[in-house]
C-alpha cells in the first residue's frame, strides 16, 4: 500500500513539473484523458482485483442499481482466483480489463520486462475479454508497451476522474499533500463521496478510476452510485459508442 501511494505521488508530481510537449512525446502519462467525456455519462472502473469479498460485493451493487462497470484485473491475481474472474466475465453488466501480470510500475522496468508483463497477462486474460481493454498500473505508460498492446488488439484505457480512493483509503480522509496532488477541495478532505461527486460534476461525467482493494471505497460505493444517479448522471460501459473517443 505504501508502494502504491509513493508511485502515484511521484507520477503526479513529475507530470505537473514537465512541459506538455515533452510529456506527449514520452507516452509516459497518457492515462489522464484530456478530451471531454460524453456529457452526463459515467463509466465506473475498478482496478487491482479480483479481490475475494470485494469483487462479489461490487457485482451485487451493479445488480442493485442496474449500472455497468469495468474490472481491470491483475492477471496473476486472476490466476489465483479463477472463480472470481469467471464471475466478472459472466456478469451481464461487467467487463474484464487487463491491468498487467504483476502490477509493476512500467516507468521502472526495462522494455523486455514490460513486454513479458503484457504477454503473460494477455495469455491469462484474453479469453475473458471482449473487447480487449488495458489499463497501466499507476497509469504509467510507455511508447513501446503501447505499440505492443495495440498490436495485440487492445484499447488502452485511462480515466477522466481519479477518485483518489487510494489516498482516502481506510480512514476516509486524506492529508494536505495528497489533497493537493489529487485536486481534492479542502472541504472534502474527509468526505470521499462528496469529493468524487464534485470531481465527476466538474468533468460533467467520464471514466472514474477506483480500486477493489480499498475498504473505504467498498463501504461508500452504494451511496456514491445513489448520489451520482440523483445528480442525473447515467452510466454506460466502456464499450458504449459514446466512450469510443475516450479510448486509445
Ligand atoms: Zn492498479
Amino acid at each position: 500500500m505504501v508502494e502504491i501511494r509513493a508511485a502515484r505521488v511521484r507520477s503526479l508530481s513529475e507530470q505537473m513539473n514537465q512541459p506538455a510537449e515533452a510529456l506527449r512525446q514520452s507516452c509516459r502519462f497518457e492515462s489522464d484523458i484530456a478530451t471531454p467525456p460524453p456529457p452526463g455519462l459515467v463509466s465506473l472502473s475498478f482496478d487491482d482485483g479480483p479481490e475475494p469479498g470485494a469483487t462479489e460485493a461490487i457485482l451485487a451493487l451493479l445488480d442493485k442499481h442496474q449500472v455497468p462497470a469495468s474490472f481491470f484485473l491483475i492477471a496473476s491475481k486472476a490466476q489465483r482466483h479463477p472463480e472470481l474472474a469467471a464471475l466478472v466475465k459472466a456478469h451481464p453488466r461487467a467487463l474484464v480489463g487487463n491491468h498487467s501480470w504483476s502490477h509493476p510500475n512500467f516507468h521502472d522496468i526495462p522494455a523486455v520486462r514490460q513486454a513479458s508483463e503484457v504477454e503473460r497477462s494477455d495469455a491469462t486474460l484474453a479469453a475473458l475479454q471482449a473487447p480487449k481493454l488495458f489499463r497501466y498500473p499507476y497509469g504509467n505508460a510507455s511508447c513501446e508497451a503501447n505499440a505492443d498492446l495495440q498490436q495485440r488488439g487492445y484499447r488502452i484505457v485511462g480515466w477522466h476522474v481519479d477518485s483518489c480512493d487510494w489516498a482516502f483509503d481506510k480512514t476516509g480522509s486524506i492529508d494536505a499533500h495528497e489533497a493537493k496532488i489529487c485536486g481534492v477541495d479542502k472541504a472534502n478532505r474527509e468526505h470521499f463521496i462528496d469529493h468524487v461527486v464534485a470531481a465527476v460534476k466538474a468533468r460533467r461525467g467520464g471514466i472514474v478510476l477506483m480500486h477493489e482493494i480499498h475498504p473505504n471505497t467498498l463501504a461508500k460505493l452504494d451511496t456514491l452510485i445513489e448520489r451520482l444517479l440523483a445528480e442525473g448522471f447515467r452510466f454506460a460501459p466502456l464499450n458504449a459508442a459514446e466512450f469510443e473517443p475516450s479510448l486509445r
